[in-house]
């Protein structure tokens, strides 16, 4: 990044270099912890459009943020998201970006893997939660498991590197198969991430019954594999562990058990192009009404995100045993 470019840093003098964009609230799955059984999604003309993703990621970039992840809802069902890629991939050439990442449920992946390699997108997170069949379609609701492991394979004959898996850990639902997927992992040299599942919007299940902490993971885990802590860092929340013998990392998430907070580096922008200044809290700015009140009128959109960092939160305030006070699906949001 150039000296002179603008940075992004807040009242707690963290810099935001990441940004995550739901492209899309819709998804072909219907994951128990993040979506509720039945959805009403959002009408069309709320959503941004591709070009307005694009030119907000614009934004974002030429005021220093270095890494983008495109995510929803399932990024990969929005129709010419591979145009979206493309347009992305080309600012690491004009700005400070470096990588463009997806979070994805792997179902598109045998259709999509290889373009998006030439499109720019240079690393690919991948939900699996099981890998038992009937299972898998129990916390899915709608997801096929074949199609899935099918597209996993597909991203790792596109080339992409150091995929990851993300594994939302729920007690007395998968909780038997962590060490399976971590198994899985290492034997197709992918990294892994347990997820704590967060308290956003309302779904079929109590949070608290299912919460299952990092900390238990890790324990099951080391009955079975030597892990080292390492001091991995790929700009995200995750905290790593090495695993004796193999190339593959093994992840927590934890927003509840070891509060990552203090080193947050991300803002997200919502399906609806809301800048969302913390994961947890309702802190935001209107970044679609600029953009449609002002079409290209690049300079007043940075100079409404800058502005946005007076009101980035400390930290998020989960609470597992309460309802939720946040009414956003993840899917919105953007995972
Ligand atoms: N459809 C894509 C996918 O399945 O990865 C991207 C969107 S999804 C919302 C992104 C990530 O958020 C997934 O890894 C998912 O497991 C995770 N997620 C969704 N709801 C969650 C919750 N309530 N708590 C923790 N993780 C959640």
């Amino acid at each position: 990044m150039s000296d002179n470019q603008p940075q992004l840093i807040d009242r707690y003098g963290r810099q935001v270099t990441y940004v995550r964009v739901s492209i899309t609230d819709r998804c072909d799955f219907r994951c128990v912890y993040c979506m509720d059984e039945e959805m009403t999604f959002m009408p069309r003309e709320k959503l941004l459009t591709l070009e307005e993703i694009a030119f907000l990621v614009r934004a974002f970039c030429e005021l220093g943020v270095e890494k983008v992840r495109i995510t929803g809802g399932e990024p990969l069902v929005r129709r010419n998201v591979d145009w979206l890629f493309d347009k992305i991939g080309r600012l690491k050439s004009s700005t400070a970006l470096k990588e463009l990442n997806i979070t994805t449920n792997g179902s598109q992946l045998v259709k999509y893997a290889k373009g998006m390699k030439s499109e720019g997108v240079d690393r690919i997170n991948i939900s699996l939660d099981s890998l038992n069949l009937k299972r898998f379609k129990e916390l899915t609701r709608t997801g096929e498991l074949e199609q899935v492991l099918s597209g996993i394979e597909a991203a790792k004959q596109a080339g992409f590197k150091q995929i990851k898996l993300n594994a939302v850990i729920m007690k007395g639902r998968n909780d038997d198969e962590i060490i399976d997927l971590a198994q899985f992992a290492v034997e197709h040299n992918l990294d892994i991430s347990y997820i704590e599942e967060m308290p956003l919007g309302q779904v079929s299940h109590q949070r608290h019954e299912s919460y299952c902490s990092s900390d238990e993971v890790l324990a099951i885990l080391k009955t079975a594999f030597v892990l080292e802590a390492s001091d991995a860092n790929t700009g995200g929340p995750s905290r790593y562990y090495t695993v004796a013998g193999s190339k593959s990392k093994i992840g927590f998430i934890s927003p509840h058990s070891h509060n990552f907070c203090d080193t947050c580096n991300r803002v997200r922008v919502t399906t609806e192009g809301r800048l969302l200044l913390c994961l947890g809290q309702e802190h935001s700015v209107d970044l679609r009404a600029i953009i449609r009140q002002y079409p290209n009128d690049i300079e007043r959109l940075k100079q409404a995100i800058m502005d946005s960092m007076a009101i980035k939160p400390e930290g998020h305030d989960f609470n597992i045993q309460e309802q939720p006070v946040i009414f956003r699906h993840m899917s919105v949001t953007g995972g």
